[in-house]
């Protein structure tokens, strides 16, 4: 049997490969980007970092600023103490912050994503050091790739204590937040503080290693819920990151002197600067993704390009949909209307709901066993639990006193001392001669004064019930 080779022939297309910053090891490789929207961002970065190391540091009227205390669960916000009672302020302060966010993303886009979300600001952070540590992407791609050497071990040794060093110090930043900051700091150094406390340190220490460290935009791409929903705020009119196409194609290499639109190209001089820089990994000129988190890095780096071309800049720039497709850009629309009137409604609502929030609280249940009773005196007697709270951050002395109510008898004490935040629970009972009761139910009110504050007068309302 002779052997016959059949002449095969390669007719794969000869497709330039597409050019991504995306590593074999599905690391993103960010190469560093300087210009006016990086320091835009660095700046923000800066001014929230140190908000959010100092806000716990400042006190107001003898407590920590800041504190969002479970084990006594209150919430101090500077002057606004939160109880669980009021809990329905937070939900509106949530709910102002949801439409404030819906109506800048109709807006502006993911401007939060790129300039204010911790996830970006930590992540750029790490690069930061990635970079000074391993070098430019070229060269941590190289080292990644490269055999293990004793300069390997050393750069990824340094790299990972300085990772982990601000993570630590981002842990504890964040628990100063739930546990007093001074004697955090104290206790975490001198390793007095609890187990529960240093468990939450590491454990955000963790969070913050793992998600600017390793997971970076996956956190963005497949965990944060706003990357699946921001969508559905989108309009053509809204501002994102877009790559003029109509200007840029046909991309191509040219020379600096060359006519290029005799050639038929168009501005983009394909340098792949854009897709070098982003840290999504993606590139602009496919068109808008929802990896983009809108940090403008693919901006600065084609305005660098366009300079060095002698173009005008702007080639990828905060555009619109509209604008990109040379259709009116309309700026007032009814969805950021409709997100803006909400939000003022519901800060609104907030601030009277602040306003008017009551530094103590009383609830009167009635005794559910007897209705009433006849004394040895022969006068009705009603007996009530009253339940006070004290929700100011000092200890308050209280009158007690009922209103509405013919000559009585009042059994239990007259003044009272509630802690700050304590809920204090006082039995009282009332007896009125049964000549002077007209019915079988009056209306009666217990009325708390705020010794040396007669201006503070809580009222409730509650019944005195008789067997006429
Ligand atoms: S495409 Fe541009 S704006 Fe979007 S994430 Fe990448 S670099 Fe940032
Ligand atoms: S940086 Fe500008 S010129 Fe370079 S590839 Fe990107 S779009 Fe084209």
């Amino acid at each position: 049997m002779s052997e016959e080779r059949i002449n095969i022939k390669d007719v794969t297309p000869k497709v330039k490969p597409k050019y991504t910053n995306v590593g074999a090891d599905n690391h993103i490789y960010v190469r560093n980007m300087t210009g006016v929207f990086q320091r835009l961002r660095k700046y923000m970065g800066w001014f929230f970092m140190v908000l959010f190391l100092a806000l716990p540091l400042f006190q107001w009227d003898g407590h920590q600023a800041i504190l969002l205390n479970i084990a006594e669960q209150r919430i101090h916000i500077f002057a606004l103490t939160i109880f669980p009672q009021d809990l329905m302020l937070l939900a509106l302060l949530l709910i102002v912050g949801a439409f404030a966010l819906f109506f800048i993303t109709a807006y502006l886009g993911r401007v939060w994503c790129g300039f204010m979300c911790p996830q970006t600001i930590w992540t750029f952070i790490f690069i930061w050091f990635e970079e000074k540590i391993e070098g430019s992407a070229n060269k941590r791609l190289k080292l990644n790739q490269g055999p293990v050497t004793t300069d390997k071990v050393k750069k990824k040794a340094l790299k990972h204590s300085a990772w982990l060093s601000v993570s630590v110090i981002t842990g504890l930043a964040f628990m100063a937040y739930f546990v007093p900051v001074f004697e955090l700091y104290t206790d975490f150094f001198t390793l007095q503080a609890s187990g529960n406390v240093y468990f939450w340190v590491l454990f955000f220490a963790f969070c913050t290693y793992g998600n600017a460290g390793w997971m970076r935009s996956i956190m963005c791409t497949h965990m944060c819920p706003y990357a699946r929903f921001q969508s559905a705020m989108f309009d053509t009119d809204t501002l994102i990151v877009g790559y003029d196409f109509n200007r840029g194609e046909s991309r191509g290499p040219r020379s600096r002197k060359a006519d290029h639109k005799a050639k038929g190209l168009g501005d983009c001089i394909d340098c792949n600067l854009c897709v070098q820089v982003c840290p999504a990994g993606i590139d602009i000129r496919d068109g808008l993704q929802y990896e983009c988190i809108n940090c403008g890095a693919c901006i600065d780096a084609c305005d660098q390009t366009m300079e060095r071309m002698n173009y005008p800049k702007g080639l990828i720039r905060y555009t619109s949909e509209n604008e990109l497709n040379n259709k009116p850009h309309e700026k007032s629309r009814f969805k950021l209307i409709g997100y803006g009137v909400i939000m003022t409604l519901m800060t609104i609502m907030f601030v009277v709901s602040v306003v008017s929030i009551s530094p103590v609280q009383m609830d009167i249940i009635r005794d559910r066993n007897a209705l009433y009773r006849e004394n040895s005196d022969g006068n009705i007697e009603n007996t009530y639990t009253l339940k006070i709270i004290n929700k100011t951050s000092f200890t308050q002395k209280y009158s007690l006193s009922v209103t509405d109510v013919p000559d009585h008898e009042w059994f239990g004490p007259r003044e009272i001392e509630v802690l700050p935040g304590e809920l204090l629970v006082q039995p009282v009972s009332l007896a009125i001669d049964p000549f002077d009761l007209k019915q079988p139910v009056i209306k009666i009110n217990f009325v708390i004064t705020e010794q040396g504050n007669d201006h503070y007068v809580f009222t409730q309302q509650s019944r005195f019930i008789s067997k006429l």
